[in-house]
């Protein structure tokens, strides 16, 4: 089993663990636990979580993927100690979980928005910064496309109750489902694709390993505040507002 529970648990924000690893680089500390709720594959930094043991407690900073040991890499600031061994519960902050959830999921939207609107493939590159995010669509829209469009196609989809669904396909059924587009951007090492869909749209599944809301219902406001680019390079930055995890 993958040690990263959110990608079969995407909703799971706390989990019992137990330590496996414990080393201290550079003044910080580094922990790897038997399995993690935290994503990896986020970059960007900022409070993200504790892990919780019997002698000390872990706030966790960075969570970064080591390929090699196949382990999330979990680092920050140590109370107490923790040890190979203690039995831990790892809890994500749920504040940031949603936020980074959100606009990732808007980025889908975005996404999706775009390639129905010009009937092109477009491949959405996420950037979040503290005042929102920026989504640059890498794609072949064969045509300079205005960002107006998307925001006009944008608005029935604001609040509205569609359920956000993640599961995954084999590599064949995938690539019907999703678009052969994809073809090229997923490696042929991954046999079973985590897709993500939007239940009742006529949007096409997308691969993704990324953390989102479970409904659109959690997202209150997406406004594009900007864009740069145009035809295959377009970028759209945007700010969105969303309901607090409870
Ligand atoms: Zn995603």
């Amino acid at each position: 089993m993958d040690a990263r529970l959110y990608l079969a648990k995407p909703f799971e924000l706390a989990s019992p663990s137990e330590v496996v690893k414990v080393r201290l680089r550079k003044g910080e500390y580094q922990v790897v636990l038997r399995e993690s709720p935290f994503e990896p594959e986020n970059p960007e930094g900022g409070r993200r979580g504790r892990i919780e043991g019997p002698h000390g407690t872990l706030t966790v900073r960075r969570v970064t993927w080591d390929g090699n040991q196949r382990a999330a890499i979990h680092s920050g600031e140590m109370e107490g100690e923790l040890r190979a061994g203690d039995d831990v519960v790892a809890k994500v902050d749920p504040s940031v979980r949603r936020h980074n959830g959100a606009y990732h999921t808007v980025s889908h939207l975005l996404t999706s928005i775009a390639r129905e609107l010009w009937r092109a493939d477009f491949l959405g590159k996420l950037a979040l910064a503290d005042f929102g995010g920026f989504l640059t669509l890498f794609g072949q829209a064969g045509r300079a496309a205005g960002w107006q469009e998307v925001a006009a196609a944008l608005e029935r989809y604001i609040g509205a109750d569609i359920p956000v669904l993640i599961y995954s396909l084999p590599r064949g059924e995938a690539l019907e489902r999703c678009g052969r587009f994809f073809e090229s951007v997923v490696p042929n090492s991954v046999a079973e694709w985590r897709v993500v869909q939007f239940e009742g749209t006529s949007f096409l599944p997308i691969p993704c390993g990324g953390v989102h809301v479970p409904n659109l219902t959690a997202v209150r406001g997406i406004e594009i505040t900007g864009s740069r680019g145009s035809g295959d390079n377009l970028v759209l930055q945007y700010k969105c507002d969303y309901v607090p995890a409870s």
